[in-house]
């Protein structure tokens, strides 16, 4: 048996403030300048609002193709609509998994005219082979994900699996997203296999992370890209509760060639892309 190697935090990238869909304003924490994109994550968007005006014009009809969204809501709700019928309502708690495929054209639209907007949209990319796969839709219920709680640990399992607890949302790929609670001492660790890009962003406290003896440190609204090895190890880093995303994913290992709401292998393919959406041929 070999001993597990504990990865180490690579790099920390702080979440660029900046507004999308029509003036919401969000923070970019993944797909920015400073960190573009973790293969086969593209994006992570944190949308944290309470004034209305900052989220009530919404993401109004869009189009995708390519790869997967993501989204989280953890306050608040939005309806989702696309071109192919499905209609979804992202309450507090629940999972919006979509997958573009060949194409898809939605909106991502506020229910509430008051009160705390609070969430996060994840783009995962698809592999070559299922770039131009049929556009699927699962809504995911907060009463269908699991939560596993122990010893100062609430894991709540938006994707993949933890402790034996599977989500039920299915990926083309392994693709693990977690939101984790520590209480200050509780100590979280599972596997990260080296094949995977692993990510964690801190919504609130300090999180500890790395080897007891080398750690570092990783503050609330920052994202700690881990390095090499394969199990990673997590506890508050002060006397406070932590509270962070946890994601890992398989790396796909092939050309991104992105533009815009479009995310494909090569440059024809993401002209063809703005082809087919300008000529009514996408979604
Ligand atoms: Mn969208």
């Amino acid at each position: 048996m070999t001993t597990a190697k504990i990865r180490k935090i690579s790099q920390i990238v702080q979440g660029l403030n900046t507004s999308d869909g029509a003036g919401v304003k969000l923070k970019r924490i993944l797909g920015s300048p400073e960190l573009n994109q973790l293969d086969p994550f593209l994006l992570l968007d944190e949308f944290k609002n309470d004034n209305p005006d900052d989220y009530a014009a919404g993401f109004p009809d869009h189009p995708h193709r390519g790869f997967e969204t993501v989204t989280y809501m953890v306050a608040g709700s939005f309806t989702h609509r696309d071109s192919k019928g499905h209609e979804g309502h992202l309450n507090a708690g629940s999972v919006q998994w979509m997958t573009a495929g060949k194409g898809i054209i939605h909106s991502e639209m506020p229910e509430q005219a008051d009160g705390l907007a609070w969430g996060y949209q994840l783009w995962l990319n698809l592999p070559a082979q299922f770039k131009m796969t049929d556009p699927k839709y699962q809504d995911l219920p907060s009463e269908k994900l699991p939560v596993v709680e122990e010893k100062g640990i609430r894991v709540k399992i938006l994707a993949g699996e933890y402790k034996g607890a599977q989500s039920p949302g299915k990926s083309f790929i392994p693709f693990t997203y977690l939101d984790v609670s520590l209480a200050p001492g509780a100590v979280f660790e599972r596997t990260a296999p080296p094949d995977q890009s692993t990510f964690i962003y801190v919504i609130e406290g300090k999180a500890k992370t790395g080897p007891e003896t080398e750690p570092s440190y990783v503050k609330a609204g920052f994202l700690g890209v881990f390095g090499e090895g394969d199990l990673v190890r997590l506890e508050a880093g002060d006397e406070k509760p932590v509270r962070l995303l946890f994601a890992s994913a398989q790396r796909l290992n092939e050309p991104v060639v992105r533009g815009g709401p479009f995310v494909m292998n090569t440059m024809g393919e993401l002209k063809q892309a703005f082809v087919d959406y300008q000529t009514g041929k996408l979604g």
